[in-house]
């Protein structure tokens, strides 16, 4: 791959050329050498940044739990001189993550307990989250995932990849598949060719997306080789993770420009995290940033309540605060969904601003993002379409729905949790 120019920078002189002074501008660009090169213990963390004692003391502490690793690339964004400088609270471990929050817990999420096979999360209907490593370039400490991620260090066994895929395949209703880790792409093209033909081969699955961070952390990863080879796949997804506008230097918009011109179609997901872009105005270069790079913001997260991210975390009215920021204000492509990925496997839930003021049955009340009210009068009496569905030619009730859909169907008049006490004095329950 042609290295790539960095501005301010003579020709052949690369971005890591300080810290990393006999590296040669091909060894830079070569992901296979950023990978073995990572910056993984406290002796080669004094490279990039100067730790104090008790910030060192910190660091001990912390890697006894978790596991440090940055790629140069990703080490060379770090401003030395700045304590706070975004791409250092992300990467360098701190004294922090060893304090536990209340609520703390290693799967917030209830990703192992919703697996038909491990390394499956099967949550919703129609689709999957397939495990394809735990690796990842970079260790982020803010990892939702950090009870995994990075445990072994290196891809899972063939018979593991066996068992995922098996599931995919006898199970018709999944037509999503979300390749994940760890990070999807710090596995070799081959072995990632083989997955996605085999996905490719199972009528039922419709679009396969690659959850990646390299275009961040490694943009080098993103090869003309690897291009040409998702390219025989598609529709495949690349979904990446950016969370400040510092991370959008000229090497990682080139990787996204990559994969866009590869006919991949690019989404964002940032999580909000304190002290790093928990800011109106740096959540907007950043969204802007993306849209520049043909990236489409597509959640912001609410920090997880995993293990020793604690001090990551904004209330909730702060990622709120953003959206009210963002829609209207700006274009609508640049503002993602602020969700919380609810405690137990619930899944993403969208939360807030609210826009719906009141409602009658003749008028829907509304507030836009001015603070002007309208009114939205709702049709004459209504009923649903026609009489038959035009998809599947079922007539409307015969349809199944679940959850609060089902409610709206007129399927069922209500939902009960299995534990709720007043069922225990029901008559039929003793
Ligand atoms: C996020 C996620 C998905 C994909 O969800 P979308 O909202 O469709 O992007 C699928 N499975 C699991 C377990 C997830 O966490
Ligand atoms: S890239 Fe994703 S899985 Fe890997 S450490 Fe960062 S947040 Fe966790």
């Amino acid at each position: 791959m042609k290295s790539e120019s960095v501005p301010g920078l003579a020709a052949g002189v690369h971005r890591g050329s300080r810290a990393w002074p006999g590296v040669t501008g091909g060894e830079w660009d070569d992901w296979r050498w950023q990978v073995s090169n990572r910056i993984a213990s406290i002796e080669q963390l004094a490279r990039v940044v100067s730790l104090s004692p008790a910030e060192l003391h910190g660091v001990e502490e912390c890697l006894k739990t978790f596991r440090v690793a940055i790629t140069p690339y990703y080490a060379s964004l770090i401003d030395p001189l700045d304590p706070h400088c975004p791409i250092r609270q992300q990467a360098i471990p701190t004294r922090a993550e060893v304090s536990q929050g209340q609520d703390d817990s290693l799967d917030p999420l209830f990703e192992d307990t919703d697996s038909p096979v491990p390394g499956l999360t099967h949550r919703y209907p129609d689709r999957v989250l397939f495990i394809v490593t735990d690796q990842c370039s970079m260790y982020c400490r803010h990892c939702t995932r950090r009870r995994m991620a990075g445990q072994t260090d290196h891809a899972p066994t063939r018979d593991q990849l066996e068992a995922r895929l098996d599931y995919v395949r006898r199970t018709p209703d999944i037509r999503d598949v979300v390749l994940s880790g760890g990070d999807a792409l710090l596995v070799s093209d081959a072995l990632l060719d083989y997955l996605l033909g085999e996905l490719r081969s199972m009528p039922h699955v419709e679009i396969i997306r690659l959850a990646t961070r390299t275009p961040v952390v490694l943009p080098q990863r993103i090869t003309p080789e690897f291009c040409r080879m998702i390219r025989k796949h598609h529709p495949v997804y690349v979904n990446t993770h950016f969370n400040h506008p510092n991370e959008l230097t000229e090497e990682a918009v080139a990787a996204c420009e990559r994969l866009a011109d590869a006919g991949a179609p690019l989404g964002n997901q940032t999580v909000l995290l304190r002290g790093v872009n928990d800011c109106p105005h740096v959540m907007r270069r950043l969204m802007h940033g993306l849209l520049k790079a043909r990236v489409r913001p597509y959640y912001l997260y609410q920090c997880d309540l995993s293990r020793g991210i604690q001090h990551f975390r904004t209330p909730t009215s702060r990622g709120v605060e953003i959206i009210e920021h963002l829609r209207g204000h700006t274009s609508g492509l640049a503002v993602p969904a602020y969700c919380i990925d609810g405690p137990g496997g619930v899944g993403k839930i969208p939360v807030g601003p609210e826009y719906v003021l009141s409602r009658s049955p003749e008028y829907l009340v509304l507030r836009n993002y001015e603070g002007a009210i309208t009114s939205y009068r709702e049709p004459p009496p209504y009923v649903a379409g026609g009489e038959r569905c035009e998809t599947c030619g079922r007539r409307h009730e015969e349809q199944p729905g679940q959850g609060i859909a089902a409610i709206l169907e007129g399927k069922r008049t209500s939902l009960e949790p299995a534990e709720m006490e007043r069922r225990s004095r029901r008559p039929q329950a003793k």
